[in-house]
């Protein structure tokens, strides 16, 4: 098919909720897309953080071929051999005690809500401005765009957003009636904001001293984005709750929900999914996170990232007003609106995403080459000084 008529298909048949750019991506390798005219590009959208070990890995791809030709489908009524051995893995890299398997980040999200509420007997949940924790109505409650929640009020009462890194403003916000306390340790679509570790840190003892949890929303920093496995991990942070998503199963859907051991375990039947934990996501997951440690991806991420900044910090350009990131989680603020600027990359050769209206955010798959964001970081130069 041309782009022209899966352009056409698609404009009939969507809902009309994507703005699309003018192309249909068709292949991948690694961290190169190419089109359906057969234009190849470097990808920095990395599927928006779900794949992190690039496009068309072949232990992957072999993994999931594998799993279909022996059982797909296992809901949680019964055990499963690629589940168990999956659970295990999550809550040995990360320290957590117990975990739930769900579909997407947003689920994620809504789980970790619905079990602080079970768990503390308590409502409140504190997010953050700028925080973007998902779609569905408790994770869009904690989520603080107005422009995604505005059409669907009233959401979920008794949540309240405080300005992120704003240590005072916590501390003035938990109280007996927190259930959990909401934070991403970057914010990704708030426009690549790292936080403060002492600001973390603070998060961490006010939950520990007023009951209440801390639930870390590690779906777009997980799995190596920032040069750990995890970013809590950087800043010894111990998450009562810590969700992930994105590149937890080598771009197949998954989320996942853990929990701190000494949360004990949850009553059965109160939550549930059907396609949570199936064996085909759970083989895709295990070989993506084998790729990841034994090829080293955050530690790549870590040095190649610092190097990306580095390159960028180096642009002089009067549209720039900040250029920061951590690992190759990676954001350029411009003192104007991003939109035609990603379009003048992307006729470059070179696919990059927003962070909200001002931010350029890059978040390339950790396989990337250093050529591949050398080329990146000139083809930035080039269309912020032209
Ligand atoms: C993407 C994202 C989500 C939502 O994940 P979906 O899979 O799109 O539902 C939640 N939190 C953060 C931090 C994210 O980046």
């Amino acid at each position: 098919m041309d782009t022209s008529t899966i352009q056409s298909l698609e404009d009939q048949f969507t809902t009309g909720l994507f703005t699309k750019r003018p192309i249909a991506i068709v292949r991948g390798q690694g961290a190169h897309l190419w089109d359906a005219d057969g234009k190849e590009y470097i990808d920095c959208v990395g599927g928006q953080g779900a794949a992190n070990l690039g496009h068309a890995n072949p232990a992957v791809a072999k993994a999931i071929a594998d799993q279909a030709m022996r059982l797909i489908s296992c809901p949680e009524m019964f055990y499963n051999d690629r589940r168990a051995d999956l659970e295990q893995k999550l809550c040995g890299l990360t320290g957590m005690g117990s975990v739930y398997l769900c579909n997407s980040g947003t689920e994620a999200v809504e789980a970790a809500i619905k079990f602080a509420r079970l768990l503390t007997h308590r409502t409140g949940i504190v997010a953050a401005m700028r925080g973007f924790h998902g779609r569905t109505m408790g994770a869009l409650s904690a989520t603080w765009e107005s422009r995604y929640r505005e059409p669907f009020l009233p959401l979920v009462p008794d949540f309240n957003h405080i300005p992120y890194n704003d240590g005072a403003a916590l501390r003035a916000a938990i109280t007996d009636q927190t259930a959990a306390v909401i934070l991403e340790v970057v914010q990704g679509e708030g426009g690549v904001r790292p936080g403060d570790p002492d600001f973390l840190r603070l998060a961490q003892q006010l939950c520990q001293e007023r009951g209440a949890l801390l639930i870390i929303d590690e779906i777009q920093t997980g799995f190596g984005r920032t040069g750990r496995l995890f970013a809590f991990q950087r800043y010894g942070l111990q998450p009562d709750l810590l969700c992930a998503a994105k590149s937890i199963a080598g771009g197949i859907p998954m989320g996942a929900t853990l929990l701190q051991s000494r949360l004990g375990k949850l009553p059965p039947q109160v939550h549930g999914s059907t396609f949570g934990g199936n064996p085909l996501a759970c083989a895709a997951s295990l070989a993506a996170i084998d790729i990841m440690v034994s090829e080293r991806l955050p530690e790549r991420a870590e040095e190649l990232g610092t190097w990306f900044l580095g390159q960028l910090r180096q642009i002089q350009s009067p549209l720039i007003r900040e250029v920061r990131g951590l690992g190759l989680m990676v954001g350029i603020e411009l003192k104007q609106k991003v939109t035609p600027y990603l379009q003048e990359l992307m006729a470059r050769g070179v696919l990059a995403l927003p962070a909200g209206m001002t931010v350029m955010r890059f978040l390339p798959p950790l396989v990337i080459s250093k050529e591949d964001l050398g080329a990146a970081a000139e083809a930035v130069q080039e269309v912020l000084c032209a």
